[in-house]
């Protein structure tokens, strides 16, 4: 029991020899001092010599150990002064005996203060191990590309610049444009995890020898703009560039690095990067075959509006055929009828200006025309779009009915896209219905107020309606369920009306067949009222 106090008393540091021989010392020496003091006639204060013993034992003690030890050094010092000198008064003696407490007392205090201090000192060590550890392990096992890069050498150089009296380093390079190369060669690799081994492609000798030239794409813009940031004095950079790998290979990155506020730190910079190359393919892969889409959809709109062309123009020519055979006719009356020849010249005239509108709308939907908002009457728009697809009408041998509003509806917005996105409609309508009977096969328009704020222009048709798995992919691009569609229209359409503000909303009616809602800002609605 005793021992196994003493045991833990003792501290684990040192080796056991080094403990055991020092322990042994203390014992004779505390022996010594004890046997000295207490029995032999030395005018002394020789009890002061239990400090060497306290010092000596400090290493293997704990904090009790030596409270313990100081204890029984002051105890041992105490029996031995009685045991001299009694309970007599002794003044020079009493004051030996104090300054031996006193130095054994200060003694421990200190051993003590020391030991906290120590075992601070061990802990923020430990601590900063602790913190090292994960960061090493944050650092290897990123997915994120990170590099550890000194950065002092080009931060020197650079304020070197600033000292010479650059003050705006994008101007100096325009006209020393070897600067940048001569920066790239200045910044060193330290270390860099997996990811951003695979990044650049695995070298083939060390990293430290690598400076960022190697690197860095010629027509890159970014790395002047982070000398830049570093010129500036900037805190961080963020930025998108291009990369060489080893094998040559261009990778486009997005970057990131924070620098730290004391400049000695610079030699340690961290570096993140994320390779968007796949990413930024697919996307200007995917912008390229959505605006090809829309202009192929515009181009069976317009295709739409080219075969009614010929149909619009049919009835304008024919009866400017009609009128100007009238002219002559009365042209050749003796005496002429002048008066009847003005009438027929004024209809070839209102005939002529039809014919040219038609025309006009025509070429503006193919050029896409003018795209300034504009007031749009509604039920006109309704009207146009139904005189535009009469063929289809006819040839589907579906009706087409308008429920109007009950008062005439303008909005203001860009003629030509609502055209489309209702032409859109109604051939999705007049497609639904194929299977139809025929004597069911029905559009039927309905335009009303929402709010305030909206109009609602709904296209109901009386198909098979939409069903619950095509409903949630409608408006998704390619999405289609026929064999020959491009399963953009809805996509386009909801995009055109959202970016003015609006929305289209597609559902199925309870008596069947599928209704699809345009909401229409009205935007400025004083001419509503
Ligand atoms: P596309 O007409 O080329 O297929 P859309 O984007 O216009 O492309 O339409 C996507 C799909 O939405 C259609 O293939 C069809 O399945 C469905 N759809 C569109 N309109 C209707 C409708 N009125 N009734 C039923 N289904 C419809």
């Amino acid at each position: 029991m005793g021992s196994a106090i003493v045991s833990k008393l003792i501290n684990r540091r040192g080796t056991l020899s080094h403990e055991i021989t020092l322990g042994l010392i203390a014992l004779v020496l505390g022996a010594t001092v004890f046997y000295v003091d207490a029995f032999t006639e030395v005018e002394s204060a020789i009890a002061v010599l239990y400090v060497i013993v306290l010092l000596l034992s400090a290493e293997m003690l704990t904090r009790i150990g030596t409270t313990l030890l100081t204890i029984v050094c002051a105890a041992l010092t105490l029996f031995a002064y009685f045991y001299s000198h009694g309970l007599g008064e002794n003044v020079p003696a009493q004051l030996r005996l104090a300054v031996s407490l006193a130095a054994i007392t200060i003694t421990c205090a200190l051993i003590l203060r020391n030991e906290t201090a120590r075992a601070g000192l061990i802990e923020a060590n430990l601590h900063l191990r602790d913190s090292e550890t994960r960061y090493r392990y944050i650092f290897e096992h990123s997915r994120i590309a990170l590099w550890e890069r000194d950065y002092s050498a080009v931060r020197s150089f650079l304020m070197s610049l600033k000292a010479e009296g650059v003050s705006d380093l994008k101007d100096y390079y325009r006209t020393n444009p070897g600067v940048i190369v001569a920066c790239t060669g200045l910044i060193r690799t330290i270390a860099a995890n997996d990811a951003a081994m695979e990044l650049l492609g695995h070298m083939t000798d060390g990293l430290h020898s690598r400076t960022m030239r190697r690197y860095i794409a010629p027509d890159d813009d970014t790395f002047l703009d982070l000398m830049n940031a570093i010129f500036c004095g900037e805190r961080h950079f963020e930025g998108k560039g291009n990369l060489i790998t080893e094998n040559g290979e261009s990778r486009l990155v997005i970057m990131s690095m924070s620098f730290p506020e004391d400049p000695t730190a610079f030699n340690r910079v961290v570096v993140g990067m994320v390779d968007i190359t796949q990413r930024e393919m697919m996307q200007k892969a995917l912008r390229e075959a959505q605006d090809e889409l829309a202009r192929a959809s515009r181009a069976a709109t317009v295709g739409t509006l080219s075969a009614s062309l010929a149909h619009e123009l049919n009835q304008p020519l024919g009866a400017i055929v009609v009128n100007a055979q009238t002219l002559l006719r009365w042209l050749n009356r003796e005496p002429p009828d002048l008066a009847a020849v003005r009438r027929s010249a004024e209809r070839i005239i209102r005939d002529s200006q039809r014919a040219s509108e038609i025309i006009h709308n025509t070429r503006s939907m193919l050029t896409q025309g003018d795209r300034t908002p504009e007031r749009v009457d509604l039920e006109t728009l309704i009207e146009e779009t139904r005189a535009l697809m009469e063929h289809d009408f006819q040839r589907d041998m579906v009706d087409f009915d308008v429920n109007p509003a009950e008062m005439p509806l303008k909005v203001k917005a860009i003629r030509i896209e609502l055209q489309q996105v209702l032409i859109n409609l109604v051939t999705n309508a007049v497609q639904a219905m194929r299977e139809t009977a025929i004597d069911r096969r029905k559009i039927l328009v309905s335009l009303g107020r929402k709010d305030d704020i909206f109009v609602s222009l709904s296209v109901r048709d009386f198909g098979p309606g939409i069903s619950e798995e095509a409903m949630a992919k409608l408006f998704t691009p390619f999405f289609t369920t026929k064999p020959s569609g491009m399963g953009m229209g809805l996509s386009i359409c909801r995009s055109t009306l959202e970016a003015r503000g609006g929305q289209l909303i597609a559902g199925n009616h309870p008596d069947g067949g599928a209704i699809f809602e345009m909401i229409i800002p009205i935007e400025d609605d004083h001419d509503q009222r």
